[in-house]
């Protein structure tokens, strides 16, 4: 029954790896940070329809922040003048920049409630250059994730 699945759910938690909770990178929604704030854009973002957006500078794996649909309420997109980093240090939301995919979905779980906020890049580690460790995105994860995969059953969204 379901009190069962649920307890299973949340017994294999720790053994369960972000890789497997995760949203790839090539199927995130995000914006460049040099991107002008105009209509277009503000219709976008409102039409993809997620809460919380990453933000990448020139390539899409170097993730430089994070924004949020509602902040797109705000600017002026008359000017021209607004760029989608200028949201970024602005609002300066938190989240997560260090989760790996062998992270165990236990302790995500637990960083989020430390830290408060409700997504993390994932990223890797480039260990083929020394001289340039970058970590490179290949995903995000969010509460939403991890609490799915306690309750083992999809959340559909309002
Ligand atoms: P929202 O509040 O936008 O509905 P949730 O945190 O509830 O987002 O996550 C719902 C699902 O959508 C999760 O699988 C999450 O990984 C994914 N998700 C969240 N933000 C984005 C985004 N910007 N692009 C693609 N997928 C996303």
């Amino acid at each position: 029954d379901r009190e069962k699945i649920i307890m299973t759910g949340v017994l294999n938690l720790k053994a369960k790896k972000i890789r497997d909770v995760m949203t790839n990178l090539e199927d995130v929604f995000m914006l460049e940070a040099n991107r002008i704030v105009d209509d277009e854009l503000v219709l976008n973002v409102y039409g993809f329809g997620y809460s919380r957006i990453p933000v990448y500078e020139g390539e899409k794996n170097n993730i430089v922040g994070l924004v949020y649909a509602r902040d797109f309420a705000l600017p002026d997109t008359e000017s021209g003048k607004f760029t989608v980093r200028h949201i970024v240090n602005f609002c300066k939301h938190r989240y997560g920049t260090s989760i790996t995919p062998d992270d165990s979905s236990y302790d995500v779980f637990n960083l989020f409630k430390k830290e408060q906020y409700h997504l993390g890049i994932v990223v890797e580690y480039d260990n083929t250059s020394e001289k340039d460790p970058r970590a490179r995105a290949v995903g995000i994860v969010t509460f939403e994730d991890i609490i799915e995969e306690m309750i083992q059953e999809e959340i559909v969204d309002e």
